[in-house]
């Protein structure tokens, strides 16, 4: 039996995918060469990028007035892309802080120009998100950034973007495409493609066109967001690989009913492994209820000796990627879109033994 990867990312693709990516590989579009062998300025390696904007921005419901770039190097690049083309060197943007990840994106962006950390929820070991009334929100913003789902702290944004007066940027790496969301209300949504979307390589960035630019003036050509969507993702050889895998992703996304069907799905998977972290004696998740991820379900054992025994045991159970991430320690499990409700069940069946023989 194939192993389950609960890895975090990169992170386990939905069975089909791998397999349409083997027999379809090594002859791309009936053309006799491999999807990598292309030039990118092919028309069928234009067609596949073209494809996967379109279907990208279909499966979020979004309008014309919304672009996609495909750019390498990553979430963490963004963390600097974005400042050095919409925060601009007299201007100032406000971050909001929940975790590891949106604590690296406004150190990032502090380098670029002026930057306030509008709440944070470190004091609560980043156990909640601070509510929108409590934020401390200067006048002089040109956007204000958030990440939506905290991978390794496990805590999501399950509420409509905040309605503060201000363009919103949001890294949604660990849960774009799980579940249907008010899209539209963001100008910038970002995403590393190798959790819920694909494989690493390609970052996903959507932006609003309405979006005002600030260009900082040592911004390389490539890093210019206007230039990659003059030259639409092709300002240099693009991640043609990471693109292809993407579009297979977001075709398995529509076959199987789209976002409303993956939400459905992710919410069945979540509520049962909860569900059982909260009846356990052994295993505690002790972020809010109300800010728990749909995605990324870190867990702690209350004895911690036997933390290395039970990802032993797991492995050997064919239960892969079990450790919490090195900044937090403990466990978790990421149970993206790949991820099916048996192979939740499969996992709750295992701590369940493993608690009853601990
Ligand atoms: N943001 C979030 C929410 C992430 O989970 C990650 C990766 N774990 C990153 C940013 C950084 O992504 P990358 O490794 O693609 O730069």
């Amino acid at each position: 039996m194939r192993p389950i990867n609960f890895c975090s990312g990169p992170a386990a693709l939905p069975k089909t995918v791998i397999q349409q990516m083997q027999y379809e590989f090594s002859d791309f579009a009936g053309s006799g060469i491999s999807v990598i062998e292309h030039s990118h300025r092919d028309f069928r390696i234009r067609a596949l990028f073209d494809e996967a904007e379109s279907l990208l921005l279909n499966l979020m419901n979004l309008t014309s007035d919304y672009r996609v770039v495909f750019v390498p190097g990553g979430a963490t690049l963004q963390f600097s892309q974005i400042p050095m083309n919409f925060l601009g060197s007299q201007k100032a943007a406000g971050y909001l802080t929940t975790g590891v990840w949106s604590q690296k994106a406004l150190r990032a962006a502090a380098r670029f120009g002026k930057i306030y950390e509008v709440a944070s929820s470190q004091n609560t070991g980043f156990k909640t998100i601070p509510a929108v009334h409590d934020w401390n929100i200067p006048n002089d913003l040109t956007y204000l950034h958030l990440c939506t789902n905290e991978t390794i702290n496990g805590v999501e944004w399950l509420d409509d973007a905040p309605d503060i007066g201000l363009p919103i940027v949001a890294d949604m790496s660990s849960h774009l495409l799980s579940r249907p969301m008010d899209y539209q209300n963001y100008s910038i949504i970002y995403a590393g493609a190798q959790k819920n979307l694909g494989t690493a390589g390609v970052c996903v960035v959507i932006i609003k066109m309405g979006f005002d630019r600030h260009l900082h003036p040592l911004t390389p050509d490539l890093m210019q967001i206007d230039n990659q969507l003059s030259q639409r993702s092709m300002a240099n050889t693009p991640p043609v690989f990471a693109v292809w895998v993407l579009l297979l992703v977001l075709k398995w996304i529509e076959a199987e009913g789209g976002l409303d069907s993956m939400y459905k799905m992710n919410q069945e998977k979540a509520v049962l492994l909860y569900k059982c972290l909260d009846e356990s004696h052994l295993f505690h998740n002790d972020v809010k209820p109300e800010f728990r991820s749909l995605m990324n379900v870190p867990f702690t054992l209350t004895d911690e000796n036997l933390e290395s025994i039970l990802l032993v045991q797991a492995e050997k159970n064919g239960l892969l990627n079990l450790k919490g991430h090195r900044s937090v320690g403990g466990m978790r499990a990421s149970i993206y879109n790949a991820i099916s409700k048996q192979d939740v069940e499969t996992l709750i069946e295992f701590l369940r033994e493993f608690e009853r023989s601990a």
